[in-house]
């Protein structure tokens, strides 16, 4: 095996609303291996999130409870928490979470 790239063991480790339960399979995007995790929003949603997302705090919890946080805080450094949104919902996006639909009615919503 090459080298291991930006593996890192976040397994048990928490990232604001999410624990990571266990190793997902890894991709390849862009000509790189990227690891992916198996994480459990505290609403209990699971899903799988890049490692590297993860570790620089986007997502840090599933679509839905991104929104609520997004309704609930719609009037506080919007500007800053929407991007800090977008860039999840990409990420969701990107790990294939989230439906091509999904993502165009949020872009609709959101920005
Ligand atoms: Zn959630």
């Amino acid at each position: 095996m090459g080298q291991r790239g930006e593996y890192e063991d976040l397994m048990g480790k928490t990232f604001t609303d999410l624990y990571v339960e266990g190793p997902a399979d890894s991709r390849w995007e862009s000509g790189k291996v990227k690891y992916y995790w198996t994480v459990r929003c505290s609403c209990g949603t699971i899903f799988e999130a890049r490692g590297s997302a993860l570790k620089h705090g986007s997502p840090q919890s599933c679509f839905p409870c991104g929104r609520k946080r997004a309704g609930r805080t719609n009037h506080i450094r919007k500007s800053k928490i929407m991007q800090c949104i977008r860039e999840t919902v990409k990420d969701m996006y990107d790990a294939g979470v989230m439906s091509e639909e999904e993502f165009t009615n949020f872009k609709g919503i959101f920005v």
